[in-house]
C-alpha cells in the first residue's frame, strides 16, 4: 500500500527523522491559511498524488508570498499531473502539501528496500539526489552505496556512518545524518514498510539534515496489524476495480490489454498471461480467484473484468483441485447469466469432475467456447478478440 508524502513525513517525524514543517490542504483557501500559519518567508506548494516525478511535471512550486501560494494552489489543485510514474493518463491532484521553504545546500538520495535475493533490508544512498535514482544506477552505478542490514541487530551506527562518509555528507553533519538513517530504519521496521525512499534528503544552509520528500510503501500482508497505517489509505488514488476485488478477497491487478483472465492460483494466473501473450494477445488483468472460489466470488470476478471497457473477451482457466470443476462450471454459468455476457467467453477446465463440469457448460444456454488445453484456450480467445 502506498501513502501520500505528507503522511509519510508524519510517520517519519514520529521516529525523530527531521522533516520541514508543513500542512495538508484540500482547497485553495486551506492552502493560503496553512501558509499563513506556517509563517515562513518562502512556502512550497506540493501536489499530493501517489506518484513521484511531480517536480518536473509542475507539481512542486516555490511561493514567495501568500498571493503566489494562492496562484499555485489554484493551478495545481484539480490538475491532472502526468509524471514518469503516473502513466500517460496521469493523476488528478486533490490534496496539497504546503510546506516551509527549505534552504537547500545539497540533495542526496537515501532509501531502504527489501532485497529478496538475500532476504535482507538494504540501505542505499547516493550523492546524486533529487534526480531519478534509476538513471544514476544505470549510468553511474559506482555512485550508489549499499549496506546490507542484519535483521537480528538492525542497522548499526557504523554502517550509517560509512554511508554518510561514502556519499560525502559534510563532516560536521555526519552525526545528524546517522541519526536520520537510524530513525528511517526504525520507521521502516516498526511500520512494516516495503520501501522507504527519501529523494532528496537535504543538507540545509543552517546545518540540518532533512527529508524533503518521502515515499513510504507498506507490505499489504502486514496491514492487519498496522491499523494506524491502514488509516492513511487513500482509496481515490487506487484503481476502483482493484478496490472492488479486494472486498471479495480476489487478487486482481489491472493491465493494459483486452483479454480478461479469470484463473485460480497465482502461478496458473501468471502462466495464463504468458500463454495469452505467446499467441499474440494482451491480458487485461491478472486475476487469481483463489483456491476456495465460490459461485459468488466467480460472479464478482466476472463483474470486475467486464467493468473494464477495454475487455473484448474473457478466458477462464481453472484447475479444479480443491475446487471441483462442476462447482466452477456452475459458478461460471451463474455469473455469465447474472452479468449478461457481452463478449466471447472461452473456458478451459481441468481436474476433479472435469467431465461433469464440461457437461454443465455444454448444456447451459450461454455461449461458452470450451477449450481442451491452455494452449487451445489461449489461441481461441486470441482469435476471437482479433
Ligand atoms: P518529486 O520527487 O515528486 O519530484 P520532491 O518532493 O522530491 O517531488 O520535490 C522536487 C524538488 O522540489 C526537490 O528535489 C527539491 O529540490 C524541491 N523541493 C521540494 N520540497 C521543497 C521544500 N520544502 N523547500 C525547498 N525545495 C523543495
Ligand atoms: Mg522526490
Amino acid at each position: 500500500m502506498n501513502i501520500h508524502e505528507y503522511q509519510g513525513k508524519e510517520i517519519l517525524k514520529s521516529f525523530g527523522v527531521s522533516v520541514p514543517n508543513g500542512k495538508v490542504a484540500f482547497t485553495v483557501e486551506e492552502a493560503v491559511r496553512a501558509a499563513k500559519e506556517l509563517g515562513t518567508q518562502v512556502c512550497v506548494v506540493k501536489a499530493q498524488i501517489h506518484a513521484g516525478g511531480r517536480g518536473k511535471a509542475g507539481g512542486v512550486k516555490v511561493a514567495k508570498n501568500l498571493d503566489e501560494v494562492r496562484t499555485y494552489a489554484s493551478e495545481i489543485l484539480g490538475k491532472t499531473l502526468v509524471t514518469h510514474q503516473t502513466g500517460p493518463e496521469g493523476k488528478e491532484v486533490k490534496r496539497l502539501l504546503i510546506e516551509e521553504g527549505c534552504d537547500i545546500k545539497k540533495e542526496y538520495y537515501v532509501g531502504l528496500v527489501l532485497d529478496r535475493a538475500t532476504s535482507r533490508v538494504v540501505l542505499m544512498a547516493s550523492e546524486e539526489g533529487g534526480t531519478e535514482i534509476e538513471e544514476v544506477a544505470e549510468k553511474t552505478p559506482e555512485k550508489i552505496f549499499k549496506e546490507e542490514i542484519d535483521p537480528v541487530v538492525g542497522l548499526q551506527p557504523f554502517q550509517a556512518r560509512r554511508i554518510a562518509f561514502n556519499i560525502n555528507i559534510p563532516k560536521e553533519l555526519v552525526n545528524k545524518a546517522v541519526k536520520f538513517m537510524l530513525g528511517l530504519y526504525q520507521a521502516y521496521i516498526e511500520k512494516d514498510c516495503s520501501i522507504a525512499e527519501i529523494n532528496p534528503l537535504v543538507v540545509t544552509g543552517d546545518g540540518n539534515v532533512m527529508a524533503l520528500d518521502a515515499k513510504l510503501n507498506f507490505d499489504s500482508n502486514a496491514l492487519y496489524r498496522r491499523k494506524d497505517v491502514l488509516a492513511y489509505r487513500d482509496l481515490e488514488e487506487e484503481d476502483p476495480k482493484e478496490i472492488e476485488a479486494s472486498k471479495y478477497d480476489l487478487s486482481y491487478i489491472s493491465l493494459d490489454g483486452n483479454i480478461g483472465c479469470m484463473v485460480n492460483g497465482a502461478g496458473l494466473a501468471m502462466a495464463t498471461m504468458d500463454i495469452v501473450k505467446h499467441y499474440g494477445g494482451e491480458p487485461a488483468n491478472f486475476l487469481d480467484v483463489g483456491g476456495g472460489a465460490t459461485a459468488e466470488k466467480v460472479t464478482e470476478a466476472f463483474k470486475i473484468i467486464l467493468s473494464d471497457q477495454n475487455v473484448k473477451g474473457i478466458f477462464v482457466n481453472i484447475f479444479g483441485g480443491i475446487m471441483k470443476c462442476d462447482v466452477i462450471a456452475t459458478g461460471v454459468v451463474e455469473a455469465a447469466k447474472q452479468v449478461g455476457l457481452s463478449v466471447p467467453l472461452v473456458v478451459r477446465l481441468e481436474g476433479t469432475n472435469v467431465e461433469i463440469g464440461k457437461k454443465i457448460l455444454a448444456e447451459s444456454d450461454i455461449e461458452i467456447i470450451s477449450a481442451d488445453s491452455m494452449a487451445d484456450g489461449a489461441q481461441k480467445i486470441v482469435n476471437l478478440v482479433g
